[in-house]
C-alpha cells in the first residue's frame, strides 16, 4: 500500500505544556483517503491538520452515518512506541462498518495508517506518567444526497491526541455512576454492539441528569426491563460477588470492549472464576445485603480500569470501596503496554519509531515524498 504525499507541516503546534487531560490537543498531522464504488479505497496519505469543506448534504451531517475506534500509542521502558491490540480494533471497525452499511476499511490498511501516523507525529508522545497517544480513526458519509440509503463515498481519517488519563483524578478516587430506569444507551437489534456517534448522542441526556445529582455518569440498564446491567456510561462494566468476577454477556447491545477482552482473559489465566452472562440490579443489591458485593470497575482503552465507588438511584444507595481486583488489572495492562512484563499474546504493534526524536525536524517536503509500507 503506497501513501502518498507524505506531508509535512511547514507551521507545526506548540505542544502542550503541562496537563493534557483527554482529547483537548491534537497532533499537527491527519491520515486520510477516500471511498467511492468505482476505485474503493483510494488517496492515502498523510497531510498537516486542517479543517475540511464537507457538503452540507453529506449524510454524515444529517443521519449519523459514522463510525470510529480508540485506542492507544504507548512508550516501553525500551522507549518504543507500541498500540494496544490495533487487529482487535481493525476487526471492530469492520463489523461496525457493516452495520451500518459503510464501506470496511480493510484490516493491512487500518494497520498501516495508525503506524504510519503515530510514526510520523511521534514526538507529540506526552511524556507524563500515564499519558499515550489516544488514536482515533472514523469514516463518515459524504456524498451529498438526502435520500436516506447507504452513502456511495466516505472519507477514512485517523486523527492523533496527546492523552493523560481520561477521569483524570477519579483513578483514586472512583466514579460515582446514577441507576438509570428511563433513558436506554441501546436495544437488542439496534446499534449498540456498533462503534458509531448515534449512541453517544443518545447517551447523554441521562448523563447530564446524573451530573445534575452529583453523579459522574450512569449505570445502563437492559431496554426491555430496564433490570439487567449493560454498561458504565462509555464503558464495560464488571462486578466482584465474594469470589468471583462477572460482566454482562455481548447480546448484541453492549459494545465488545477491547479491554473488556482483556480483562476476561487475564482474569482466566491467573485462575479467577469468571462470569459473562447477565447480571441483574436486584442480584447486586441481594449481594451487597449479604457483604459479598466486593467490587465494581469499568473498563475501556480511555481510563482502562475506573473504579466504581457509588451506585446511586433515587432512594438509596451501594457503596463499594474495594480496589483489589481492577488495580490488579490496570498494573498488569500497564505493564504489557509498557512492556514491562513479556507480551506473551502479541498485543502490542510496534511502531518502528526511532527511540530518540531527532533534533534537528526533516526539511518540509515541496512535491511530498511517497513511502510504500
Ligand atoms: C469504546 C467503548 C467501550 C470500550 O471499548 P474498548 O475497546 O475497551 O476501548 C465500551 N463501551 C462503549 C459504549 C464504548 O464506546
Amino acid at each position: 500500500m503506497v501513501i502518498h504525499p507524505i506531508e509535512r507541516t511547514t507551521t507545526p503546534s506548540a505542544k502542550p505544556v503541562g496537563p493534557v487531560g483527554f482529547g483537548r490537543f491534537f497532533t499537527d498531522h491527519l491520515y486520510l483517503a477516500e471511498h467511492d464504488a468505482q476505485r474503493g479505497w483510494h488517496g492515502d496519505r498523510i497531510v498537516p491538520r486542517h479543517t475540511m469543506p464537507m457538503d452540507l448534504a453529506a449524510g454524515v451531517l444529517h443521519y449519523g452515518l459514522s463510525i470510529f475506534e480508540g485506542m492507544k500509542a504507548h512508550r516501553g521502558v525500551d522507549g518504543k512506541l507500541r498500540i494496544f491490540r490495533p487487529d482487535a480494533h481493525a476487526r471492530r471497525f469492520a463489523q461496525s462498518a457493516a452495520r451500518l452499511c459503510m464501506p470496511e476499511v480493510d484490516q493491512a490498511r487500518f494497520l498501516e495508517s495508525i503506524r504510519a501516523l503515530v510514526h510520523h507525529d511521534a514526538d507529540w508522545y506526552p511524556e507524563a506518567q500515564g499519558g499515550a497517544l489516544y488514536i482515533r480513526p472514523l469514516v463518515l458519509a459524504t456524498e451529498p444526497f438526502l435520500g436516506v440509503r447507504a452513502s456511495s463515498e466516505h472519507l477514512y481519517a485517523v486523527m492523533l491526541s496527546p492523552v493523560a488519563s481520561y477521569f483524570a483524578g477519579k483513578d483514586q478516587g472512583g466514579l460515582k455512576l446514577w441507576l438509570e430506569r428511563e433513558h436506554t444507551r441501546a436495544a437488542k437489534g439496534g446499534l449498540g454492539s456498533a462503534k458509531t456517534g448515534a449512541n453517544y448522542a443518545a447517551s447523554l441526556l441521562a448523563a447530564r441528569r446524573a451530573q445534575a445529582q452529583g453523579y459522574d455518569q450512569v449505570l445502563w440498564m437492559d431496554a426491555n426491563e430496564h433490570r439487567w446491567i449493560e454498561e458504565a456510561g462509555t464503558m464495560n462494566v464488571f462486578v466482584r460477588i465474594g469470589d468471583r468476577v462477572i460482566t454482562p454477556p455481548l447480546g448484541g447491545s453492549i459494545l465488545a470492549g477491547v479491554t473488556r477482552d482483556s480483562c476476561l482473559t487475564l482474569l482466566r489465566s491467573w485462575g479467577v472464576p469468571v462470569e459473562e452472562r447477565p447480571l441483574s440490579i436486584d442480584e447486586l443489591a441481594a449481594a451487597e445485603s449479604r457483604g459479598e458485593l466486593q467490587e465494581i470497575w469499568g473498563t475501556g482503552t480511555a481510563a482502562v480500569m475506573t473504579p466504581v465507588d457509588r451506585l446511586g438511584w433515587e432512594n438509596g444507595h451501594i457503596d463499594t470501596k474495594s480496589r483489589e481486583m481492577s488495580s490488579r488489572l490496570r498494573v498488569a495492562l500497564e505493564d504489557i503496554f509498557a512492556g514491562r512484563a513479556t507480551d506473551t499474546r502479541g498485543w502490542m504493534m510496534g511502531v518502528e519509531h526511532e527511540t530518540a526524536p531527532s533534533p534537528t525536524p526533516p526539511a518540509p517536503s515541496r512535491g511530498g515524498a511517497s513511502a510504500s509500507i
